[in-house]
């Protein structure tokens, strides 16, 4: 028996962000570390949104504006969707 609900990919993506800010209570911290140990896709997601928030961070002193934001994003999925 696991102490924590097992998270599918969609749950995984949607919380990704909430995640990486550690926003989340600690069994679900647990079940999308275990998520993303196994599964490369939600992987490589987590792997974009942790790049960008170091290019925003070191970029921007503020938050940065939504198209920058979109154009970060889609460089870093281009990147990715090459290796
Ligand atoms: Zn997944």
């Amino acid at each position: 028996m696991s102490k924590y609900e097992a998270v599918d990919c969609e749950e995984t993506k949607v919380r990704v962000h909430e995640y990486l800010h550690k926003e989340l209570q600690e069994p679900e911290m647990e079940a999308i570390t275990a998520h993303l140990a196994n599964c490369e896709n939600c992987e490589r997601e987590y792997d974009i949104e942790l790049v960008f928030n170091q290019v925003i961070q070191h970029s921007c002193d503020e938050a940065p504006p939504p198209e920058l934001a979109e154009r970060v994003l889609n460089r870093l999925r281009e990147i990715q969707n090459h290796e």
